[in-house]
């Protein structure tokens, strides 16, 4: 039974808060703050209108230290839960200092003026963090978040050593419009335009931005074709599974979104850096968030699933080479019928939940700054199959041929 502070009122915010109240033995109090108020007061009515739960609501600008600390000491959680933009992660981590409260996000921290993400900022915080006794839980999404926990539960029951990892994530979903992305537009166009990186051998390996395309067919979706991509998972887990020879990350793009993003770059709408229009500072790529569908709105036309897993080679428990492929598939009519969001929100805001679980009934604990893959896996893959995100093992007769 405990008091939940949740900042973001975005998909990933109203699927989390959802989930949340339909496990009220675990949330027993939850309150949903964000810039705008009225975003936290239209998923508060769903939610009560979906679970009969009653969240509170309240306006923050989580930019603002000292303000989010108020609210944290008004609203007095044993956990805040940031889903609102990457932006704000270091900001609400100074926060919960200041306020005394465990720290859970879904996407590691990036400054706006440079398209660039790193864990060092977040690292930075390990000391302050562990002398003030408190968790600070990093990326409990999918991707950072599952695709992490799936490799430490292949290690922990399939592989003693794990050699080449590759994470694969399929949105075979479609909304039916010309161009939107899935999560946050800006942050969504920022990592795909971003230079493509893995680790291999100790090293990290840097390629041009979509340059490298593999085909593979996908479970319950087909075939279609994934591109190599740089993803802040891989830097953890180079960390943290130091063994590992080979990571990669791959995500599948349709042509049709390829050819759009191609040309907003081309005619430069996908800059960060400012430019004059009409005598004011404008960043081209922030205007083209205004004018692009909100993420949270496809949800209603949006048919197909999503299939994300990890596929890893390594020595088996029995001493042989063995390659298994462990993964989930979710429908995004399925989790839009349940909470009103799309599955890019949904695979993503179930477990945020789910790590907030782990936090708030003690089953992951610990003082200092953490990482999905320094946990046990076990607690968290049980809840993924209960709460909609079944997911499912296969052997498969090699290693990748790619
Ligand atoms: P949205 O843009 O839909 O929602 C973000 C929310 O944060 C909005 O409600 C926004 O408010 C709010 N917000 C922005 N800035 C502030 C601020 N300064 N103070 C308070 N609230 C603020 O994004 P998503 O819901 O799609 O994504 C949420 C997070 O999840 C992002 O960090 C994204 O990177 C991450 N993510 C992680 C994934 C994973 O698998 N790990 C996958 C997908 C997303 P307003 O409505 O006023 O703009």
């Amino acid at each position: 039974m405990s008091k939940v502070l949740v900042i973001g009122a975005g998909g990933v915010g109203s699927v989390a808060v959802h989930k949340m109240a339909m496990n009220t033995d675990i949330f027993s109090d939850i309150t949903l703050a964000s810039r705008t108020l009225a975003k936290c007061d239209a998923i508060a009515a769903s939610v009560r209108e979906r679970t009969g739960v009653t969240i509170s609501t309240a306006q923050i600008d989580a930019d603002d230290v000292a303000a989010t600390t108020a609210l944290i000491k008004q609203v007095a959680p044993t956990l805040v839960v940031n889903l609102a933009l990457p932006y704000q992660d270091l900001a609400i981590m100074d926060a919960c200092l200041a306020a005394g409260v465990h720290y859970m996000d879904t996407a590691n921290y990036e400054p706006r003026d440079e398209a660039h993400f790193e864990y060092s900022w977040q690292w930075a915080y390990q000391e302050r963090f562990e002398k003030a006794g408190l968790m600070a839980l990093l990326g409990s999404g999918f991707d950072p978040g599952v695709t992490s926990v799936f490799a430490t539960y292949l290690k922990k029951h399939y592989l003693d050593r794990i050699d080449t990892l590759d994470i694969l994530d399929c949105n075979g979903g479609d909304h039916g419009q010309h161009f939107a992305t899935n999560f946050n537009p800006e942050i969504n166009i920022r990592e795909v335009t971003a230079p493509a990186r893995h680790f291999e051998n100790g090293e990290w390996v840097t390629t041009p931005a979509l340059s490298t395309k593999q085909a593979f067919d996908f479970e319950q979706v087909g075939p279609k074709n994934m591109y190599l991509m740089y993803h802040e998972e891989l830097e953890s887990l180079a960390r943290h599974l130091p063994e590992i020879k080979r990571i990669r990350f791959w995500m599948t793009f349709g042509d049709a979104y390829l050819k759009h993003l191609e040309v907003l770059q081309n005619v430069g709408m996908t800059r960060i850096d400012p430019v004059i229009y009409n005598g004011q500072e404008i960043i081209p790529l922030q205007f083209l968030k205004a004018v692009l569908p909100e993420p949270s709105t496809l949800g209603a036309t949006t048919k197909g699933k999503t299939n994300i897993g990890d596929i890893a080679t390594g020595i088996a428990k029995d001493g042989s080479e063995k390659t298994f492929y462990i993964y989930n598939i979710c429908d995004h009519e399925d989790a839009f019928a349940e909470t009103g969001n799309q599955a890019v929100s949904y695979t993503t805001g179930v477990p945020a939940m789910i790590g907030a679980a782990m936090i708030l009934t003690g089953q992951w604990s610990g003082a200092g700054v953490f990482n999905m893959e320094q946990m046990d896996p076990d607690p968290y893959m049980d809840m993924l199959n209960k709460h909609g995100l079944p997911w499912q093992v296969k052997e498969l007769p090699g290693p990748l041929a790619f």
